[in-house]
């Protein structure tokens, strides 16, 4: 089956950088793309005519958490916990993580990944579906939705652990624990390989720096090395991982996965706020810092804006990251999977922390969720439309009321464009959205769903938050309800 989508604004790239087409065409065959131009004379067998609409390779989204983030929507907005630096790990992420069940689970990763799709993107690094569901879970719930995911068992060999108040410390369980669960993990990553037509991409996810040590992440090294797998790990996080790593080692958590050696192109940081250099940490580099050792290593960062500015914090910024050398993707982490909603918020706190216009321009942020992002899975027939890539693509209407005038669409795109304005989502040749509903989902009975299950986590909140408290002692409703 042949499809040809006929844009005003096409995206191709030539080799070396992404270019504008205006008034193009690009031709799938199958699974992959077969021409990008101006024009195409040949038969093909579907014509889409999206007149006034940018074509674009489909957006990628290094670090998010589909099976449990949905929860923390009308819930951890607007608070924080001060002794943890106004982070909700440790206390209420872990009251509500605590309140889910698997089935729950299972709805918020359907939930997700519809999410995901909706806003445009067509590729995720997803973290936590396998210990939530289940490894056979997984595979249907992304089979089912048709998206190209990376994914891998969430493991470590330690238990970061309230010790007393807001006291934590890593319990190390030792090394057959974690030499067991790197097992399961590789077995997924060799058994799964290339499932799902391709569509996945096994991966090793150790969880955190804080619960993997530094001989475990030697292990880990070794095995992506052997296995040829990306990796991706939390570090750079909170404030209390940060200090935790400079009293356990006398380093960073970047510096430590410097010495481990687990810093290197295949890995993908979560976050990675928190490094030498950063306002909050009062952690001076020196040198090249932090931002000079990834540089050097290769690796990625995923910028996930969202979830800190609404903390109050934010990274020390995506550009200048990107001017030390750092190959910076963008990633959603928790609710709203919303990648043009993150990708607006990354451009912004870019400029904020800079006190600059000219930080986080539309045209960093387009190549951080196309180009940067197919580097950090170490593929290069990802993240651009050329002939030979996978046909996984991404269509935008610029004729909305949100997007017009349009001169510009990557700026209109960074900055106007929502959900509601995609038009066309395509995996491997395969359509997904079409005139801007999942083709695959019901999407009220999954809304109707969604609802259900939440209700009843609420309720589950007193018997797992640290003081017992309810939903709305930890997070008062923002209006008062009517009446004494
Ligand atoms: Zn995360």
């Amino acid at each position: 089956m042949s499809i040809g989508i006929r844009g005003n604004f096409v995206v191709g790239y030539d080799g070396a950088e992404h270019r504008m087409i205006r008034d193009g065409v690009v031709v799938v065959e199958g699974k992959r793309i077969k021409h990008v131009g101006k024009s195409y004379d040949d038969h093909v067998d579907r014509w889409i005519d999206a007149a006034g609409c940018l074509v674009t390779p489909g957006l990628i989204n290094t670090h998010l958490h589909a099976a449990t983030a949905p929860v923390d929507k009308s819930f951890l907005e607007d608070i924080g916990v001060r002794p943890l630096y106004g982070s909700n790990l440790g206390e209420n992420l872990d009251a509500l993580g605590d309140s889910i069940t698997a089935a729950d689970m299972e709805v918020y990763a359907r939930y997700s990944l519809a999410e995901c799709l909706k806003s445009g993107n067509t590729t995720v690094f997803e973290l936590g579906m396998i210990p939530a569901i289940g490894e056979e879970k997984t595979l249907r719930v992304i089979g089912d939705s048709g998206i190209r995911a990376c994914e891998g068992h969430v493991f470590g060999d330690g238990a970061f652990e309230r010790v007393d108040k807001y006291d934590f410390k890593t319990r190390w369980l030792g090394e057959e624990v974690g030499a067991e669960r790197l097992g399961n993990a590789v077995a997924f990553a060799e058994k799964y390989r290339g499932a799902l037509g391709g569509r996945l991409i096994t991966a090793l996810s150790p969880s955190s720096i804080l619960s993997s040590s530094i001989p475990l992440q030697r292990k880990i090294k070794a095995e992506a090395d052997r296995l040829d797998v990306p990796v991706s790990i939390h570090a750079g996080e909170w404030v209390l991982e940060f200090q935790n790593m400079l009293r356990m080692y006398g380093k960073t958590p970047i510096g430590v996965l410097a010495e481990s050696g687990l810093l290197s192109p295949r890995l993908t940081i979560g976050h990675c706020w928190a490094v030498s250099g950063h306002p909050l940490l009062a952690y001076p580099s020196t040198g090249a810092g932090d931002l000079g050792l990834i540089a050097a290593a290769g690796a990625t960062v995923s910028h996930d804006p969202v979830v800190f500015a609404k903390r109050g914090n934010r990274m020390h910024s995506h550009s200048a990251y990107l001017k030390a050398g750092v190959n910076v993707s963008i990633g959603t982490d928790t609710a709203p999977q919303d990648i043009l909603n993150e990708m607006r918020i990354a451009s912004y706190v870019s400029k904020l922390a800079d006190w600059d216009y000219a930080s986080g321009t539309s045209r960093e942020i387009f190549d951080s969720v196309t180009l940067r992002g197919a580097r950090a899975l170490g593929r290069k027939d990802l993240g651009r439309l050329a002939p030979g890539a996978l046909a996984d693509i991404t269509v935008i209407d610029m004729t909305t009321l949100n997007t017009v005038p349009c001169r510009d669409p990557i700026r209109n795109l960074v900055n106007s464009a929502q959900r509601g304005d995609v038009k066309y989502v395509m995996v491997d040749g395969e359509m997904l959205v079409e005139e801007g509903r999942l083709v695959k989902v019901d999407e009220r009975k999954l809304a109707e769903e969604v609802q259900r299950v939440t209700e009843a986590v609420w309720r589950k909140i007193p018997e797992h938050h640290p003081t017992k408290k309810t939903a709305d002692e930890v997070s008062p409703p923002s209006i008062r309800g009517w009446g004494p």
